[in-house]
């Protein structure tokens, strides 16, 4: 009887223990404490983005220290490795999308957060013109603010290869609205496809998804549209969803290059299964609005009929992007974006401007993973120059007092706190989603393993990956 007693009361203590922890949390919703107001005094820190980098950056900077302004078309943070799901529906756009005042709100200072598209950089004025360019806007055109120091985050645009259709015909994946625009195009098709009459070729033009890209954006997107044809059209479209075809295009030798052969092999193999078609070594050259052009390995060209096309082939650069490089011209050569040192700072600025993220050439991949890392180490850095401008105050005031003893002691402080450590990126690994419940993994512990689970294993797995790589 002890026993059992003993067990009821630890279940019932956890019971309390969470139910005060979560009435805790939703208490701190409701009640967010008082924030310092902005301080001329203080410097100025103005980030541009809320996405990865930026938001990593807000959420380890101590605003005691600064006054922050966070300028960005999107007003939340986006979690984009769930964003394939959003386009079939299995998970809703809003869920992945954390409002970046839910953050600020916590931090010390108050932190401006301004829904606008930064449009210029001028790094010799050390000033940001920035527009709403939203749908609903005031009557205020562009504004220009000063910066003492600026967090260069913009991410990265999707890339075209300059081919003038792709961004007037297709869909890109990047943002939350391209999701959304892939599935309404889906299900506009399906729907078209439905209505008896249309001839057979154009039911099957408009039923044939292609994507170009074999990445890991392209992969997931192509398993994420069969699982849904089999798991959901299947059900509700019969008569059409056996001529659903989904073909992915790409123009190296295999799909997922950041994998080991096995992956890549074990990948190909799970496509053909689920009858996605591979095209590789096929470069795309051309989109009108019904057919894909793509040269094939004998260097001719082939025609494909498509109802959605998705460009998820790499990163580009964005106009603000190319415009900032162009004012450096004798040190920002590299094609791939900004060149940082090893302290993320933008070379030809480097007091002033910290580049992050897919916006810069780097040794290291564009992903979540490292602009999560980079921002983190940002803020703690900008904590860091903080205490030595600290310090620095109270060693010019113990010279002034002639503090000779003071002096010294602070000089030492002074030179250890100067001392910042480069940022080092920590790899921790690489997930895909490859479809029917299966994803694949190139993780430093895993070996180059193949995990297969569930949806809700895949989806509570990432979670991890992503809280261990921050
Ligand atoms: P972003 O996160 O893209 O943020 C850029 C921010 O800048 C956005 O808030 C944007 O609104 C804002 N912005 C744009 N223009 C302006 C402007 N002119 N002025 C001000 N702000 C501007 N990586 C992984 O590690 N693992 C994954 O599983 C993974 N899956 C992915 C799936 C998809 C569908 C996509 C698209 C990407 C995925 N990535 C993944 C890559 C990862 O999302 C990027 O590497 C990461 O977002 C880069 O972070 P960032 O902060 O540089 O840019």
């Amino acid at each position: 009887a002890g026993f059992f007693t003993k067990v009821k009361r630890g279940i019932y203590g956890t019971t309390v223990l969470s139910l005060a922890t979560f009435a805790y949390y939703v208490h701190e919703a409701n009640n967010p404490p008082d924030q310092l107001p902005q301080d001329p005094s203080k410097k100025t820190i103005v980030v541009l983005g809320s996405g990865w980098a930026a938001t990593s950056m807000l959420e380890h900077i101590d605003t005691t220290n600064y006054n922050v302004i966070v300028i960005s078309p999107a007003d939340y943070f986006l979690f984009t490795p769930l964003l394939p799901s959003v386009t079939v529906g299995t998970i809703n756009g809003r869920s992945i999308a954390q409002p970046t005042r839910q953050l600020t709100r916590y931090k010390a200072r108050e932190v401006q957060v301004l829904e606008a598209e930064a449009t210029k950089v001028d790094a010799a004025k050390k000033t940001v013109t920035f527009e709403d360019k939203s749908e609903i806007h005031g009557a205020l055109g562009t504004v220009t603010i000063p910066y003492d120091y600026l967090v260069y985050s913009v991410g990265s645009a999707p890339q075209t290869f300059g081919i003038e259709g792709v961004a007037k015909h297709g869909c890109f994946l990047k943002e939350l609205g391209d999701a959304e625009k892939i599935r309404n195009r889906l299900m506009d098709c399906v729907e078209s496809a439905c209505i008896t009459g249309q001839s057979e070729e154009e039911v099957d033009r408009l039923l044939h998804t292609v994507v170009v890209g074999g990445g890991p954006t392209g992969v997931e997107f192509a398993a994420e549209l069969r699982d849904f044809v089999k798991d959901d059209l299947a059900k509700w479209y019969p008569e059409i969803a056996n001529r659903v075809k989904v073909t992915l295009v790409e123009g190296l030798p295999n799909i997922l290059p950041m994998f080991s052969k096995k992956l890549i092999e074990y990948t190909e193999h799970e496509f053909e299964q689920q009858e996605i078609t591979l095209l590789t070594k096929h470069m795309l050259r051309d989109l009108d609005e019904t057919h894909v052009t793509v040269k094939k390995p004998d260097g001719q060209d082939m025609k494909i009929p498509y109802g959605v096309f998705v460009m998820a082939a790499g990163n580009g650069q964005r106009p603000i992007t190319r415009d900032l490089m162009g004012q450096f011209p004798s040190v920002q050569t590299e094609r791939r974006g900004l060149s940082v040192d090893e302290h993320m700072r933008l070379k030809g600025a480097e007091d002033v401007i910290f580049a992050l993220g897919d916006c810069t050439a780097t040794p290291y991949a564009a992903t979540a993973q490292s602009a999560a890392q980079q921002g983190k180490w940002l803020g703690k850095r900008f904590n860091q120059m903080a205490r030595v401008d600290d310090l620095k105050a109270q060693l010019e005031g113990a010279q002034k007092n002639g503090q000779t003893d003071q002096v010294k002691t602070l000089e030492r402080m002074v030179e250890k706190a100067e001392r910042i450590k480069p940022f080092h990126y920590s790899h921790s690994g690489a997930l895909a989603y490859i479809g029917h419940d299966k994803a694949i993994a190139d993780l430093p512990f895993m070996n180059g393993g193949v995990s297969v689970g569930g949806v809700a294993t895949y989806l509570a797995w990432r979670g991890v990956y992503f809280t261990v790589s921050d």
